[in-house]
């Protein structure tokens, strides 16, 4: 039997983690076992459902390299919108009507009472309504224009059983679950009960992965197979992801859009990685998967029952490990698309915008201080924007005692002058070979003059780049360029002297 797979978001929001976890364990299942997955919006509460957020969907999924096999208008089963199918629930909402399994309610209009039915506790008043009941009130519907709901004929006694994927066997008692839930609202729209059981089976789903968040739905769909006498695919009821702080996911602990941590920094093997971790393991040592590696590996009985906790840190942790991993040409590239947006034209119009070798050397000097790409172009700060002459000074003078910084100033200028190539040099390994001669010389002058070489390192980080906290100087020194650097040391010269 081939499996057949489906993501069935609904379009009413950003992707955030939770969803994107219930999409990956979906198409790691469907991979793993040469099966298909379907993309199935289910967009039939009309009001909150926006395009905007089927565009994000489909971007995120992209983002993270998970394809579709059918969506939208694309596959056998076509559309894959439900708005777009609201007669196969009308009719197939008929049938049940025809059997007896479903019945008109007249009792209960307003929408938040469909909506929180289990809380209310509809009453089934029109679930017995005599002939001459019905008669009177189908009358008073018409005149004013209104079509009844449809509601389900739940079982009042007799348990219901789901033999669950994960969260094994599970019973519910028919007298505790919803009463009589809407299949089909007044709108003609149908539920989210009646138009995903009725799409799973049409589809030919054979394996639903879906959070435990819709587990107390699952007697509802069950008995929904049963009054048409379909059978159910597998469910798979995932564990619930937590923020660190124990809760649901909130904004301040994870509940962010997966768009908006792309868009921080993080990298998509970074996010497939942390997600997937989320409730599955493989063993208690592994921790690095790739894609590849996961639709491999993905195994059901791995998955947990208990919650899991979604964590920025590891996150972070994550990211940095794979920024590490990266390849030097990959990491420019992301560089470049930061300098890009961070800089404008001062990196656009720059000689290093288009010379790919200087950013594979800046690629190695900040990969090892970085998080998230988004923390590259900070460090980079000083190639784009002249520092402040004024501010650096300052700080001189916060750092060491004037003398020291005088009697440094020269010696530190000539062997710049005399050791820094001409031309400009940016291949990196050339780069580190020009940092290594200035380092030696640096050395030499700091033991003649019986000065601390890290201090010297860090007054010439300071005039060179108006921070005290950068990635190496001493290539940072032969990237800027012996013009540069001179230069800049003239121009600190005056207000050193006046110190
Ligand atoms: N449309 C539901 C959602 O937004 C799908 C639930 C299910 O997978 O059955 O998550």
């Amino acid at each position: 039997m081939k499996h057949r797979l489906r993501y069935a978001p609904s379009p009413t929001g950003t992707q955030h983690i939770g969803g994107m976890r219930t999409l990956l364990f979906n198409y790691l299942f469907a991979r793993h076992n040469k099966g298909n997955i379907v993309l199935r919006i289910e967009d039939t509460d009309t009001s909150r459902s926006k395009q905007e957020y089927i565009d994000d969907i489909l971007a995120c999924a992209k983002a993270l390299s998970i394809s579709f096999d059918e969506l939208l208008q694309d596959g056998p089963y076509a559309p894959y919108i439900q708005s777009q199918r609201t007669d196969i629930y009308q009719h197939h909402c008929q049938k049940l009507l025809d059997l007896d399994k479903a019945y008109y309610c007249y009792t209960s209009q307003n929408r938040q009472y469909e909506d929180s039915d289990v809380r209310l506790g509809y009453d089934r008043s029109s679930r017995d309504l005599s002939k001459d009941e019905i008669k009177r009130y189908q009358e008073e519907y018409r005149k004013k224009n209104m079509r009844p709901v449809v509601r389900l004929k739940m079982p009042l006694e007799g348990n219901c059983i789901l033999h669950d994927g994960i969260v094994e066997t599970v019973q519910w008692n028919y007298k505790d679950v919803s009463p009589d839930p809407i299949l089909l609202k007044q709108d003609g729209m149908p539920t989210y009960h009646l138009a995903n059981v009725v799409d799973d089976h049409l589809m030919n789903i054979t394996d639903v992965f879906r959070s435990q968040e819709w587990l107390s739905s699952s007697p509802i769909h069950l008995f929904l197979y049963s009054a048409f006498e379909w059978t159910p695919p597998k469910y798979y009821h995932l564990p619930l992801v937590l923020g660190e702080d124990g809760k649901k996911l909130s904004k301040r602990y994870g509940a962010m859009g997966v768009h908006e941590l792309l868009k921080k920094g993080y990298l998509p093997q970074t996010l497939i990685n942390a997600i997937a971790l989320l409730g599955w393991s493989y063993d208690e040592r592994s921790e690095f998967f790739t894609m590849e590696h996961l639709i491999r590996l993905f195994d059901v009985s791995a998955i947990s029952k208990s919650p899991a906790v979604f964590n920025m840190k590891k996150l972070d942790w994550f990211n940095q490990h794979y920024i590490q991993e990266m390849e030097r040409g990959a990491l420019a590239l992301l560089i470049r698309e930061q300098c890009e947006q961070q800089y404008g034209k001062s990196f656009i119009g720059s000689s290093w915008a288009q010379d790919e070798k200087f950013l594979q050397s800046c690629a190695e000097l900040v990969r090892s201080r970085i998080h998230t790409v988004q923390e590259i172009s900070p460090l980079l700060d000083f190639f784009f924007k002249i520092p402040n002459i004024e501010h650096s000074i300052d700080m001189f003078q916060e750092k060491f005692s004037r003398n020291l910084v005088k009697m440094q100033y020269k010696g530190i200028n000539d062997i710049v002058s005399s050791l820094l190539p001409e031309c400009a040099v940016t291949d990196y390994e050339e780069v580190l070979a020009y940092a290594k001669r200035v380092e030696t010389e640096l050395r030499r002058f700091c033991q003649e003059r019986q000065c601390s070489f890290g201090k010297v390192l860090m007054s010439l980080r300071i005039v060179l780049t108006g921070s005290s906290n950068t990635p190496p100087i001493l290539p940072i020194l032969v990237l800027l360029g012996k013009k540069r650097v001179k230069d800049t040391i003239n121009k600190t010269k005056d207000y050193i002297d006046a110190l």
